[in-house]
């Protein structure tokens, strides 16, 4: 049988299986949602394979009825698609990047100050979605999420709870998300 890419995480195997047109690697299809269209958007959103390795290794312990094991790979928390806003790839460490306080910047702008999200996205170069994506993403809290689920991840925090979760508040109050 010939090996496939997955077209997730890019993972070479013979294993990979094809569901709605797109090839999967047991890890990937594991977590794929059935209705089409959120399979769609959930296979474009692209995971490094190399972070993944160890989820491999998880999924194989859980086939094995060992839950723990993939509890335990899942809790290292080493899986990001590609670095957010604000952080930077220091080889496969999640680090800050040199415009990491341009984080804080934009959560306090969006608490504290009068200014829509289209004015606040253009003074800091960003779309309206790239700039809704940063204020709810939990990276900055330290956590890495993978498939709607929260984990503790092993990068640094460079947003504090209080203000991220106020920063919701406001969002959910504002009716923005
Ligand atoms: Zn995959």
């Amino acid at each position: 049988m010939q090996s496939q890419q997955c077209e997730k995480c890019g993972f070479f195997s013979e294993k990979n299986e094809k569901k709605f047109e797109a090839f999967l690697c047991p890890f990937c299809l594991k977590f794929s949602p059935n209705e089409e269209d959120k399979f769609k958007s959930y296979v474009s959103e692209k995971v490094d394979k190399s972070f993944l390795s160890s989820f491999r290794r998880g999924l194989f312990y859980l086939e094995e009825g060992k839950k723990e094991g993939m509890a335990r790979v899942v809790q290292s928390g080493r899986i990001v698609s590609r670095a957010p806003f604000g952080y930077k790839f220091y080889g496969k460490k999640l680090v800050p990047a040199d415009n990491f306080r341009e984080v804080e910047e934009i959560f306090e702008n969006f608490l504290n100050e009068k200014i829509s999200l289209r004015q606040l996205s253009k003074k800091h170069k960003l779309s309206v979605n790239g700039l809704k994506k940063i204020l709810t993403n939990f990276t900055y809290l330290g956590k890495v999420k993978f498939n709607k689920s929260i984990f503790q991840g092993e990068h640094q925090q460079i947003i504090s709870s209080t203000l991220f979760n106020h920063v919701q508040d406001k969002l959910e109050n504002l009716k923005l998300i």
